[in-house]
């Protein structure tokens, strides 16, 4: 599970093992959709049942879109 690549487009990082993006990225998620992302993953290890899947699959895209929706916020945050 290693050596995957970063699901946001253009980015193109590899995503850290056992996360679902790179770190860049991962912090420009906002708290909240972190948090649904993890949950969701979670659900997915303990149950393997497709809907926990597609609720995961649904948590990254958002997560996804989150980090498209701020552009130029690149240098603000990643500091802490
Ligand atoms: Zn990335």
């Amino acid at each position: 599970m290693t050596g995957r690549v970063c699901p946001v487009p253009g980015c193109g990082a590899t995503a850290r093992a056992g996360h679902a993006m790179c770190r860049n990225c991962w912090s420009m998620v906002p708290r909240e959709s972190q948090r649904l992302v993890y949950g969701t993953w979670r659900a997915v290890r303990a149950d393997r049942t497709m809907a926990a899947v597609v609720n995961y699959r649904e948590a990254l895209a958002q997560a996804v879109n989150n980090v498209l929706a701020r552009p130029g916020d690149y240098d603000q945050r990643g500091a802490t």
